[in-house]
């Protein structure tokens, strides 16, 4: 089941969105859908956010093609980041769902942008913002809203350096409890490392989060960013093979 048909309606719904940090050619991301499985909602980003202006900035508008040919071959909705208004137009028609980037949570342009598209949205939080910094953002799209925004956890700043952010855990519950945002979680930038990745996987789920957003490269010691925290799909699958066991419990159907 599709995201955009579905789960946006629906409360018992459990969202597995994955693909590689970024789109790094046909042949990748082709790889990525034919090896992984169930994984309906496909992300890869175009245009990345790079904290080091040399590292790689993604393929931007020569992806298009790509994903539309991609497209093309196999049923699947496809996310990605936009970091500027001005991509909109090139951009549009091959995503499905936007991704605002924790780098861009605060870019209110680009909000009200999105806003006035109306796709849905899933809005990352800065990794400094309270969470209500966070809600109040929201409000720069009224009429996407708590239909068609989903936040997305992706661990926070702190003190702790241990790990590449610290995923706040407590952000999922109190906003299940206080608002009717969608909200999942993203274990891999949460946590920076592949071998914790499971493990928040199951911690989210039981937070009572409504999917996962999880960075997964068919070669990842070759991938052109964020190399450390992507799984392979086989390890994945294997995710997924366990969350779909662990669901009934928390009253969750894995989409
Ligand atoms: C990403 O999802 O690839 C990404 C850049 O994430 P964030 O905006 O959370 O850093
Ligand atoms: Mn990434």
């Amino acid at each position: 089941m599709l995201i955009t048909d579905d789960f946006l309606k629906h409360n018992s719904q459990f969202a597995l969105i994955a693909g590689p940090c970024s789109l790094e050619s046909e042949e990748q991301l082709g790889q990525f859908i034919d090896q992984s499985s169930g994984i309906e909602t496909v992300r890869a980003g175009l245009f990345k956010m790079r904290t080091n202006p040399k590292s790689f900035q993604g393929l931007g508008a020569d992806g298009v093609q790509i994903i539309s040919k991609l497209k093309e071959q196999s049923n699947f909705e496809f996310i990605t980041e936009v970091t500027d208004p001005r991509q909109l137009e090139l951009i549009d028609p091959i995503v499905d769902i936007y991704q605002v980037g924790s780098r861009n949570m605060y870019n209110y342009e680009l909000l009200r942008e999105l806003n006035r598209l109306g796709k849905p949205v899933l809005f990352k939080r800065a990794f400094s913002a309270t969470v209500s910094e966070w809600i109040n953002a929201c409000g720069y799209m009224p009429d996407l809203g708590e239909e068609k925004i989903i936040l997305c956890e992706r661990g926070i700043r702190t003190f702790e350096p241990s790990t590449r952010n610290t995923l706040d855990i407590n952000s999922v519950i109190y906003i299940k409890q206080n608002y009717n945002f969608k909200v999942v979680v993203d274990p891999s930038h949460a946590c920076g490392n592949v071998d914790m990745i499971k493990q928040l996987c199951f911690v989210s789920m039981a937070a009572g989060a409504d999917g996962l957003l999880i960075e997964s490269h068919p070669n990842p010691a070759e991938a052109l960013s964020d190399k450390d925290q992507q799984i392979t799909p086989t390890h994945l699958n294997q995710i997924r093979s366990e969350l779909i066991k662990l669901a009934p419990f928390f009253d969750k159907q894995i989409i």
